[in-house]
């Protein structure tokens, strides 16, 4: 498979450059030459598969000519060893369980496929390569973990002071070794942007092999659409009719990988996305309008992005057609205070606990079911509640205990460097304490 630069369609790259540079010229994203179609008879016999089958197929295509079947059969394995359930909330709501893996966070998925991925195209390179990354919280754990003492991979994580969770932070922090955070004194879009900038200065370009992880970068986002197959695999078991699926989302990564698999021939009944008060796409999809704005500061942090940078993406797929888009999917956008109610009252009727994120999907779900009765779905379960407790709390008095598998980390040391969300004291950071080519 062949990639292009949506931003300059004559560069064209195979998968292992795509993965290893992360964007093309002019920060363009990377896009799949053409779309691979699942075998129908494959689509409707998931179950006979196991789930290392179904993610190597749904992958083989889309990074077979740069790694061999026994390699990516690895990777895949290692990128789904966690389980992956279909939880029933109600009659007509499941919840699509991601939040399983090392860091309690959908992004996993993305940061161990990719992790492998790179680590295996550096492999007998003397090449170092810095990940350079911005979080609104849940990615910089992931890739933290994912790329956790790997050799020749640096990771710079920026996160924003005081907006990511307790446990999140230690997820960025505490890990050390290959793993250096820093503390930016702004929001979410600060952190992007001083990213944006290191990538496209000449001083850094020319001392550092810098990529990027977050969703933008192809070995991160493809890897996503395993689970919904996976998700489909269960559905059937379940149910007749096609299923709605809604995603909590910031960046769009996780519902572009979504409506990918629908145009490779995954039965998707629709597409919900479900935003918190940073409505970017919900607003376009009733306006057309694109319209970019300052990020809100929400509870549901990893989705507070006024720049959504798969949304390119989502257009490429239609072909730019918006009233095929608008056929497919429908946004909402729900507040803190809905956010809430939605927590309690889910908790209090269904005895299922949503952290933040989730609430914002199943009353997304909740508004389309009612608009479109008699259709029933899934949500993306994107990370586990003890992420979020106080918001949980201060929904449902719970207070969660922590997973005996985040104590050891709990009590590790934060290690972290402030900086001002100015360019120039990333730049001084990277050329200072950051080791070379
Ligand atoms: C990153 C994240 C999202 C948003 O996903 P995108 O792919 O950026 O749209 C939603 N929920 C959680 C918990 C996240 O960490």
């Amino acid at each position: 498979m062949k990639y292009y630069n949506l931003k300059d369609k004559e560069e064209v790259v195979d998968f292992k450059t795509a993965t290893i540079k992360g964007q093309g010229k002019e920060k363009g994203l990377f896009f799949p030459e053409n779309i691979p179609r699942f075998d129908p008879e494959f689509i409707k016999n998931l179950q006979q598969y196991s789930n290392e089958e179904i993610a190597f197929q749904c992958m083989i295509d889309f990074v077979g000519d740069d790694t061999p079947s026994d390699v990516l059969k690895q990777i895949v394995s290692e990128t789904i060893n966690f389980e992956i359930p279909l939880k029933k909330i109600n009659e007509n709501i499941y919840s699509l369980e991601l939040f399983h893996g090392p860091t309690l966070a959908f992004k996993d998925v993305g940061a161990r496929f990719m992790s492998r991925c790179l680590s295996y195209f550096l492999k007998d390179k003397n090449k170092k390569v810095t990940v350079l990354v911005a979080t609104s919280g849940d990615t910089g754990g992931a890739v933290a973990n994912g790329f956790y003492k790997t050799e020749n991979v640096n990771v710079v994580i920026l996160y924003p002071k005081n907006r990511v969770s307790e446990v999140q932070e230690k997820q960025l922090t505490a890990l050390g070794e290959n793993i250096s955070a820093l503390e930016v004194d702004g929001s979410f879009d600060d952190c992007q942007n001083l990213v944006k900038q290191a990538f496209a200065d000449d001083d850094i370009n020319s001392t550092f092999f810098l990529t990027s992880a977050n969703s933008i970068n192809i070995a991160r986002w493809l890897p996503q659409q395993i689970y919904y197959l996976l998700a489909l695999k269960q559905w059937q078991k379940l149910e007749k009719e096609n299923p709605v699926i809604c995603a909590p989302s910031g960046n769009f990564g996780n519902l572009c990988a979504g409506i990918l698999t629908d145009f490779r021939g995954l039965p998707v009944e629709h597409f919900i996305a479900a935003c918190n008060e940073n409505d970017v796409v919900p607003q376009y999809l009733r306006t057309e309008k694109l319209e970019l704005k300052e990020t809100i500061a929400t509870l549901s942090n990893a989705m507070d992005v006024g720049n959504p940078s798969n949304f390119v993406r989502i257009l490429e797929l239609f072909g730019n057609q918006f009233n095929e888009l608008k056929n497919k999917i429908s946004g909402y956008s729900i507040n803190d205070k809905e956010t809430l109610q939605t927590i309690t009252k889910v908790y209090e009727k269904y005895n299922y606990l949503l952290e933040p994120h989730s609430a914002v999907a199943y009353a997304a779900m909740e508004q389309y079911l009612k608009e479109n009765p008699g259709k029933k779905g899934f949500i993306l379960g994107t990370a586990h509640p003890i992420k979020f407790p106080d918001a949980v709390k201060k929904a449902t008095q719970i207070t969660i205990n922590l997973p005996v598998s985040l104590e050891k980390l709990m009590k590790k040391e934060k290690k972290s460097i402030e900086i001002q969300p100015d360019f120039a004291e990333l730049k001084r950071f990277l050329l200072n304490k950051i080791s070379k080519l």
